[in-house]
């Protein structure tokens, strides 16, 4: 991705830098050559040449890009599961990720991890993002998921004939689940999405059901993974799935909705980052009967939204990690919708505005493993900057409002906003 070339001063504006602090007043950022040259209050401000470009806050606010930690571009905002698998083929598909990464670019997340693709799609696309081809957030790319048969993912009875070949890699014991992590290092993947629980979203099984995969499966995925420098993350809710993924090895939770002491201990031990994406599970309750789910399936859910932010309160209480990722792509949680999953654990979780951003941005770029490029405005980094006409930390909210965004930067180059002018 090319880098700014050049100076641009962004001032009259509060500075949040991602780290957790508070907010610099009256503070200026300094961007030089697509580089982040300083970050603080506007009287330390380096002088800049009179030819730099110059961005007007207008008193708002100067933060990082939004990592979107549970990005699924591939997730066509389907109304039921299998139309993942049955409804476009991966040519319609791969347009329909392009335009998803494109919007979350200008909904303000300059970064984002994938959670899983259909067919091999985030790989190219971050390839994509990453030549200036489409724009998009800097993309870690993930392939197609990986779970037992008879698991989560494999819903669809046999007598139905649908295969479930864009969506995931099915898989019955360790040798297979070698062979499946196998063909991912050759796809180019980055992060291996697994599917150790079950789910209130799908017909055959539940929140509390552990046996999409089993510990041998999952510590197989993990040795060949890590033999190739992949990472390795599941959708893990029920207790016992979140305990046999750490055990194994994960290098990140998705969701760790009904975590116990034991299983807090474990995640803490390696200081593993855990996901929540729980505005999925408020959308599905509240629109759940606009979309015809079984009563049972939203009370599952129901049970997940409780259950899930309690965890997440337990987590960052402990001094754990989450990042900010809302598993969106279904016609009740649809693209464009990414930063509602802020507002959401500040309105009722109960997080406050400054741990949501620094989940948002520097803890999504640790998931990421790209902490020492971006997610925080400190000097050396790229300049991956959004830039707010509104008080992040008096109404995070006004993060869902892309009207109210003057710049969307990545690399200094101004690619959404007000003012954008690529
Ligand atoms: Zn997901």
């Amino acid at each position: 991705m090319k880098l700014a070339t050049g100076v641009t001063v962004i001032s009259n504006g509060q500075v949040l830098d991602g780290n957790g602090g508070p907010a610099v007043p009256d503070a200026a950022v300094v961007v030089r050559d697509g580089r982040i040259a300083y970050a603080g209050p506007v009287r330390g401000a380096p002088a800049v040449e009179p030819a730099a470009a110059r961005i007007d806050a207008r008193g708002g606010t100067i933060m990082p890009g939004l990592v979107e930690a549970h990005f699924h571009p591939t997730y066509f905002n389907v109304a039921a599961l299998e139309d993942l698998d049955i409804k476009y083929p991966v040519e319609y598909v791969t347009l329909l990720a392009a335009a998803n990464a494109k919007l979350a670019l200008e909904c303000g997340y300059t970064a984002a991890r994938s959670g899983g693709s259909l067919f091999n799609i985030d790989v190219w696309l971050k390839k994509a993002i990453e030549t200036d081809i489409c724009p998009g957030p800097r993309l870690t790319a993930s392939g197609r998921e990986i779970c037992g048969v008879g698991g989560l993912m494999d819903w669809n009875p046999d007598f139905r004939k649908i295969g479930m070949d864009g969506l995931v890699l099915l898989v019955n014991g360790p040798d297979e689940a070698r062979a499946a992590v196998r063909k991912l290092v050759k796809d180019g993947v980055e992060w291996v999405k697994t599917y150790p629980t079950g789910d209130a979203a799908a017909p055959d099984t539940n929140d509390h059901h552990t046996l999409c995969m089993t510990a041998e499966e999952m510590a197989a995925v993990v040795a060949t993974a890590h033999n190739h420098r992949l990472k390795v993350t599941g959708h893990c809710r029920a207790t016992a799935g979140i305990k046999n993924a750490l055990r194994a090895g994960y290098d990140a939770i998705e969701h760790g909705t009904f975590m116990d002491a034991e299983a807090l201990d474990l995640l803490l031990q390696r200081d593993v980052p855990c996901v929540p994406a729980l505005y999925f599970e408020y959308a599905s309750v509240a629109r759940g009967p606009e979309f015809r789910m079984p009563k049972t399936v939203i009370e599952g859910h129901k049970e997940t939204l409780e259950a899930g932010a309690e965890s997440a309160r337990m987590i960052l209480k402990a001094g754990g990690r989450l990042g900010m990722g809302g598993d969106y792509g279904f016609a009740w949680n649809p693209h464009g919708d990414y930063a509602r999953e802020l507002t959401f654990f500040v309105k009722y979780v109960g997080f406050s505005p400054r741990e949501v951003v620094r989940c948002a941005t520097r803890t999504g770029a640790e998931i990421m493993g790209r902490a020492d490029e971006f997610g925080t405005l400190e000097p050396g980094k790229l300049a991956d900057v959004l830039v707010v006409d509104g008080d992040v930390l008096a109404d995070i909210s006004v993060l869902e409002d892309r009207s109210r965004f003057v710049a969307v930067m990545q690399g200094g180059v101004v690619k959404a906003g007000q003012v954008a002018c690529w």
